[in-house]
């Protein structure tokens, strides 16, 4: 993204003008917490309200065609974005919400259709479930759950020293017994791309199905779920510049065809007698009850902005944006988590102070009216296996400049002195 471009992009974002702390300039470097909204994505959704409102699918009126029409379209250009097609996205309240229609879909056998493939779904005592020891509770919790429910073995992928998955046991730990492999396609915490293909195909090689956590790469990066390969993947509209109350479950085809439904309701049904229902085809087997329609176009709308700005030089704005956050590591006392380098990571970055606590670094930054996020960032186990209860991170988005990286850094530069901690 050149100057001028960017440029062009800030003014897009309504909220980037506002100032904070007693008029201080925003600098929003927590966008991989939730990323702001172009005027554009809001214009969509208040237009929706405005002028097109109904209930999708079923009313014999214009509105309600109208109104189904945009909820459609907004499917087809989330697809189109995400390399799927149009079928295999299945709309969801956000990543967390799709990650648990998955891990609950295999213990839901019994609502099952769909003969031989259903059998994928089931667990039995002694199947595994892996993991990665880098994931988002999101990612983790239900497949904790599914674990408690069924009796399969939870085991994980172990993190190295500088953030990246530890492939050397990978073989020992993707067997005949493995049947699924959920993990974060970027870290949201140390930015560090996955290792996809490699992932994908030891899996592949024993059956496993794969579940990939697309929350943090949808929005910053080209992917293309076709190519990757995945089985399935789930992201959030809020992080790619969309509305919040809305996100997206990705599955092939057949998997879906074969997955039993999470939740039952209206809507998702063909015959109901009083004793049984017949389910619609997907991608409505999975959308029970009355849908986030007005947010689903936003999260059209929003898809279709990214692909206009171009997904490839969006990830080099990323990769320029993580070269100059990862300055930071040549401030005496500050410890970055993650890589150092560039290569295969975006620009998310999470570190450490030494002798200032995590929450004191955000208010310092928060003083001069930079914003980063403080805390485990909702995965406890990777901070743990780093030996620290909390970091600050800085993130960023396609509107980020490197004149607000730098801000950030001479602002972090000089937190130890502040604190006495020299
Ligand atoms: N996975 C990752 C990697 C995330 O960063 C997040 C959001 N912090 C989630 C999952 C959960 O997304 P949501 O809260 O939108 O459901």
């Amino acid at each position: 993204i050149s100057t001028t471009e960017l440029a062009a992009v800030r003014a897009d974002f309504p909220l980037l003008e506002r100032t904070v702390r007693g008029g201080k300039p925003l600098v929003y470097l927590d966008s991989a917490a939730t990323s702001q909204k172009p005027q554009v994505v809001l214009d969509t959704e208040v237009d929706f309200y405005e002028q097109r409102n109904a209930a999708v699918h079923r009313g014999a009126h214009q509105l309600a065609e109208e109104a189904t029409e945009a909820f459609e379209q907004a499917r087809a250009a989330v697809a189109a974005f995400v390399g799927a097609d149009e079928g295999e996205i299945v709309w969801q309240p956000g990543a967390t919400a799709a990650i648990n229609v998955v891990a609950y879909a295999f213990s839901n056998a019994t609502l099952g259709r769909g003969g031989e493939a259903a059998a994928r779904f089931r667990l039995v005592p002694g199947d595994e479930i892996l993991v990665t020891e880098a994931e988002h509770h999101a990612n983790l919790v239900p497949w904790q759950e599914l674990s408690a429910r069924t009796g399969a073995t939870l085991r994980w992928i172990p993190v190295t020293d500088d953030g990246r998955l530890d492939l050397s046991g990978l073989d020992a730990l993707v067997t005949g017994r493995t049947k699924v492999l959920a993990f974060g396609h970027v870290s949201n915490v140390t930015g560090a791309v996955a290792p996809v293909a490699t992932l994908v195909a030891a899996a592949r090689r024993v059956g496993a199905l794969t579940v990939l956590d697309a929350c943090q790469s949808v929005p910053n990066m080209p992917v293309d779920f076709h190519e990757l390969g995945v089985d399935f993947a789930a992201f959030s509209g809020h992080k790619m510049l969309g509305p919040t109350g809305v996100g997206a479950l990705y599955g092939r085809r057949e998997l879906l065809e074969a997955m039993p439904p999470t939740v039952t309701g209206g809507s998702m049904v063909e015959v109901v007698t009083m004793e049984s229902t017949t389910y619609a085809p997907p991608p409505q087997r999975f959308e029970a009850g009355t849908q986030m329609v007005a947010q689903a176009v936003g999260m059209g709308c929003a898809a279709q902005y990214l692909d206009e700005l171009g997904m490839a030089g969006v990830a080099r704005h990323e990769t320029e944006l993580a070269a100059e956050m990862l300055k930071i590591a040549e401030i005496p006392g500050v410890r970055v988590i993650g890589p150092l380098d560039t290569a295969d990571r975006l620009a998310v970055v999470s570190f450490v102070v030494d002798g200032v606590h995590a929450h004191d670094v955000g208010q310092v930054l928060d003083d001069k009216g930079i914003a980063v996020r403080v805390g485990h960032h909702c995965a406890q186990p990777l901070h743990r296996r780093f030996g620290v209860a909390a970091t600050a991170r800085a993130s960023a988005s396609v509107y980020t400049t490197v004149e607000e990286v730098v801000a950030f850094r001479e602002a972090l530069a000089g937190v130890r002195a502040f604190f006495g901690a020299e």
